[in-house]
């Protein structure tokens, strides 16, 4: 089948994209750039891919060329930045009308049989409740989806600051391909979503993306700064998962027969401080003295992704190792 992916520039959206191609699916690749698209062709070689420009996802019928033919669709193109100056126009909006041009792309076409779109633990999170130590974030397996967690971001809150800003962009973008599968499947004809929820991504960077030790993504230019940091900073969210999982997350979530319904997955590979990462950085492990002050944190269920895709987590050392080696950092030993 032909898989409509959008963020194939990304950190993320370039390993699925990938993937995607290893797995044998045919994939359609948008992007806002052509110099982006270009170098993703010249990495990944023209077999199987088609690429396409869009300029402006939050545009009336930013998506309506692009939808044609396609089977699938993976939606991970949205701003994860603090760098803006408007959290409205930067952040909120890219990520809650880009999704809604693209729900309404899928609306008029009869082909697509899933849509997999990025969301966040952001969206899961309740950052009112604290670091709420002992609790485990989605609960129980297959507990129905309104009843696990969500953000309970409000559009007023969203504007306080930057990083309200991202967990409204990305909690109202969620809700809104909820509320539109929801409310297609009352009128009895209705893709399946599959939303995948990452707390920080780890790991490699792939060369498809583009993304460099001077132009690095907001969880690798994180990753690079505790490293660097005399005094890391005291970690805030203590869960992380690698880029690789996520990728992989991504397209499982494309085989109908493994997952037949509509999902919401939480993935993680488990807990890490920017202490620790200092310390695989400095001496290749990180110590459990480094790695306390994540115990006073919630953790993350993952059982769910667990029992339906089989996926095995990639640990700490592994991703920061690997992140460093792709951006030809070499570590201090
Ligand atoms: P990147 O910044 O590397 O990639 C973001 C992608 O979205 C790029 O392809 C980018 O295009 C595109 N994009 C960003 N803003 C816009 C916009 N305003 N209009 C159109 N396209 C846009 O970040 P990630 O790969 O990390 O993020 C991918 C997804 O994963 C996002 O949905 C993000 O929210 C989610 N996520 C990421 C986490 C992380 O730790 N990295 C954690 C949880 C969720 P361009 O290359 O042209 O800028």
């Amino acid at each position: 089948g032909t898989v409509l992916i959008t963020g194939a520039s990304g950190f993320l959206g370039s390993h699925i994209a990938a993937r995607l191609i290893d797995q044998g699916y045919k994939i359609r690749a948008t992007f806002r750039s052509e110099s982006k698209s270009q170098l993703f062709l010249n990495v990944l070689g023209g077999k199987n891919i088609e690429t396409c420009i869009v300029a402006d996802i939050t545009a009336p019928g930013a998506f309506l060329g692009a939808i044609v033919g396609a089977d699938f669709v993976i939606h991970t193109a949205s701003p994860f930045t603090f760098k803006i100056t408007d959290i409205k126009k930067d952040l909120i909006e890219p990520a809650v009308e880009g999704t809604t041009r693209m729900l309404e792309a899928i609306a008029s076409s009869s082909n697509v049989k899933r849509v997999v779109l990025t969301s966040s633990f952001a969206a899961v999170v309740d950052p009112t409740k604290g670091p709420r130590a002992g609790y485990s974030y989605t609960g129980p397996v297959l507990k129905p989806r309104v009843e696990e967690d969500w953000n309970p971001m409000t559009p007023e809150k969203a504007l306080e600051n930057n990083l309200f800003g991202y967990q409204a962009s990305k909690t109202f973008a969620e809700k809104a391909a909820w509320d539109f599968i929801d409310s297609k499947a009352r009128n009895g004809k209705t893709p399946s979503l599959v939303t995948i929820c990452p707390p920080m991504i780890f790991g490699p960077v792939h060369p498809a993306s583009g993304i460099t030790k001077d132009a690095l993504n907001e969880s690798s230019a994180q990753l690079l700064h505790a490293m660097t940091s005399a005094d890391p900073a005291p970690t805030r969210m203590p869960v992380f998962v690698d880029v690789r999982d996520v990728a992989q997350a991504h397209v499982d979530a494309l085989d109908v027969a493994k997952i037949p319904n509509s999902e919401r997955f939480v993935v993680c590979a488990g807990k890490f401080t920017w202490a620790a990462i200092k310390e695989i950085y400095e001496s290749g492990a990180a110590s459990a003295e480094s790695m306390s002050p994540a115990n006073d944190y919630y953790s993350i269920s993952t059982k769910k992704i667990e029992e339906m895709m089989g996926i095995k987590w990639i640990g700490l050392q592994s991703s920061v190792k690997d992140a460093l080696q792709s951006l030809d950092v070499k570590s201090k030993i």
